[in-house]
């Protein structure tokens, strides 16, 4: 950071190049474009896909809203889609359903990491839907043998703070297409072609990274291996503890699971979150059903989605997490269920 700062170059310098490149490397794709958040990376997606009006968008009904926001956003219509309550991910035979010949795209979400089913999605679809990932919690998960975020004709990154790499705020877009790539990187800087005269085909936005957030991201990229494994372990510490008491989120056999978050469902959540906070231990539920909110809820019935959002709970996670802390956590909720 205090290089960028005494540059002076203190955006579209050296330093996007640079974390673009380990990201690249990072989830195996030809191209990274870093953005401003992984929002901007998925509005961004949507629209270099050419997406608005008439267009129709299938969005897993389980999900953070910034997923079926961007597609809203551009006009098209975010289709909802149940989720299979056991993964929390989108069910590929409820997708293969949704589908009708107004559907462009699926933006489908490894959620909390969790790897999705690609191949599955990709069988149970049309050739002509792009599928777009969603890998915002995905950075160092794998599929089978491929990393998540450069499985799709697009993939999405976060840099937010609950996320494994952060740049306080941030995101990218990968993809193996050079002419969308070239499109986004004109898009996230007015549209700006700034290889020729400058010119302005179409209007873009202003969703640049600068380098001074570069800077705070590429060590932690260059150590993604070792902030994963430090994840695993404490994943499995909490797996080890609470076997009894909730369902524990795991990957597929052969997968690898990102560890955005360690998400267990539980009955009475609710009562379990609250005794969490009575002792001071801030925990969360997993993320929203999006049914349930203002904005999306003229499309229903979602039993899987709606089985996730009231038996998920987040728990603390995070890399300075001690075994002692972990300790205290499962005590509070092996005392909730037992006091049942
Ligand atoms: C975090 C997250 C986003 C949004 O990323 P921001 O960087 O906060 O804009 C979108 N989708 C999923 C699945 C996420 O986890």
């Amino acid at each position: 950071m205090a290089q960028v700062l005494e540059s002076g170059q203190l955006t579209m310098g050296p330093k996007v190049a640079e974390l673009e490149a380990l990201l690249a490397e990072a989830c195996a794709v030809e191209h990274a474009l870093v953005v401003s958040s992984g929002t901007a990376a998925l509005h961004l997606a949507v629209l270099a896909l050419g997406l608005g009006p008439g267009d129709e968008v299938l969005v897993p009904a389980y999900t953070f809203p910034a997923t079926a926001n961007v597609v809203a956003h551009v006009g098209a219509k975010p289709v909802l889609v149940d989720v299979d309550p056991r993964t929390m991910n989108l069910d590929p035979e409820r997708a293969a359903t949704a589908a009708t010949p107004r559907t462009r795209a699926v933006i489908a979400v490894h959620l909390f990491g969790r790897p999705l089913d690609w191949e599955g999605l990709r069988d149970a679809l049309p050739e002509s839907i792009v599928l777009v990932e969603d890998a915002a919690g995905a950075l160092g998960a794998r599929r089978r043998d491929r990393p998540c975020g450069g499985l799709g004709h697009l993939g999405c990154l976060s840099f937010h703070p609950r996320k494994i790499v952060t740049t306080g705020e941030g995101g990218a877009v990968t993809t193996p297409d050079a002419d969308l790539a070239q499109r986004i990187r004109e898009m996230r800087d007015h549209g700006i072609d700034r290889r020729g005269d400058f010119e302005i085909a179409s209007p873009g936005l202003n969703y640049r990274l600068s380098d001074i957030l570069c800077a705070v991201g590429i060590p932690q990229l260059e150590r993604l291996e070792e902030l994963l494994s430090a994840r695993e372990r404490l994943a499995a510490a909490y797996s080890e503890r609470l076997s009894a008491v909730a369902e524990l989120p795991s990957a597929e056999e052969g997968d690898r699971h990102g560890w955005q978050a360690y998400v267990v469902q539980i009955d009475r959540r609710d009562e379990a979150l609250r005794a969490l906070r009575e002792e001071g231990i801030e925990a969360q539920i997993g993320t929203y059903a999006l049914h349930r909110l203002g904005a999306y809820r003229d499309q229903r019935p979602f039993p899987g989605a709606d089985r996730c959002y009231e038996r998920a709970l987040a728990l603390p996670f995070h890399t300075q997490l001690t075994e002692s802390d972990q300790q205290r956590v499962c005590e509070v909720l092996l005392a909730v269920v037992a006091d049942r």
